[in-house]
């Protein structure tokens, strides 16, 4: 509940600053995104600020090496031609120093966020790309907005369109505040970010249906309660497990080695972590 209270807040300054855009979105209701990409800047720019000034519940871990091993990773990925947003977005990586959780996750304008609790239980280099670059499509892709606009673009012309009366206006922004499952990426959004991780790895180093070797780890520990953060936010059903395996499939990829790995490198560094 505490990590949603400064979303709730910025969804409503967002939320009410698309009200001349509404106007514009007789579209189809599930692909169109009434945001303009600068409001997914302003609110990746303001849900950083928020999240760094949490430590804590966001205990970010001060080490320039132990980050740019990261940030050398995004950077990587952000080379991919597929890649629409690499001036607009700051594509920041940060380390949540917390080894309870094993997640990471995005806000627009592409600030990740990776809990050292995941970067323990992964083995390999080119899984930790995958989940990067997931973590990049989230933010590519521009799921949050395009989320709020699904959810909320209708319901906001309605009220426009029943007159100026203020407490319409109330009505609709605390269905924003009691709404929590806006903040969660949709089934479809995750499908797409896995969809696109892959298809960024294609033109890196690392092989790109590596993060099947998460999936797999995570149905072994599925009972597991400390994967319970993890489950909730990002479910993983047999079947977004086989449609990564479908494009593993599709591409025809050899079997990946260590040159593409890198199981030995990553295992290296993760005993630099605190
Ligand atoms: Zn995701």
């Amino acid at each position: 509940v505490r990590k949603t209270n400064f979303f709730n807040k910025y969804l409503i300054i967002f939320v009410i600053g698309i009200f001349p855009l509404a106007f514009q979105s007789c579209e189809d209701p599930l692909s169109v995104n009434v945001f303009p990409v600068s409001k997914d800047v302003q609110l990746g720019e303001e849900l950083d600020s928020e999240i760094r000034n949490n430590p804590s519940e966001y205990p970010i871990l001060e080490n320039k090496e132990l980050t740019q091993y990261l940030q050398g990773m995004v950077d990587e990925i952000i080379r991919s031609p597929l890649i629409e947003y690499e001036d607009e977005f700051a594509y920041e990586v940060r380390i949540i120093n917390d080894d309870e959780n094993v997640n990471a996750f995005a806000v627009p304008g592409g600030y990740i966020y990776v809990y050292t609790g995941l970067m323990k239980y992964l083995d390999r280099e080119a899984t930790m790309a995958g989940i990067l670059a997931h973590e990049v499509a989230h933010a590519e892709r521009r799921h949050a907005t395009q989320r709020i606009t699904t959810a909320y673009g209708a319901q906001f012309l309605a009220g426009l369109l029943l007159g100026e009366n203020p407490s319409e206006l109330e009505q609709v922004v605390s269905g924003i505040l009691t709404n929590l499952a806006l903040l969660q990426n949709s089934r479809e959004d995750e499908y797409e970010a896995d969809e696109y991780s892959f298809k960024y790895l294609q033109s890196t180093k690392w092989y790109p249906g590596a993060i099947m070797f998460f999936f797999d780890k995570v149905d072994q520990d599925r009972d597991a309660g400390f994967l319970e953060e993890l489950l909730s936010t990002h479910p993983m059903p047999q079947d977004r497990i086989n449609a990564v395996q479908q494009m593993i499939d599709n591409a025809g990829l050899p079997a990946p080695d260590e040159s593409n790995l890198f199981s030995d490198r990553y295992e290296q560094y993760k005993s630099m972590l605190p």
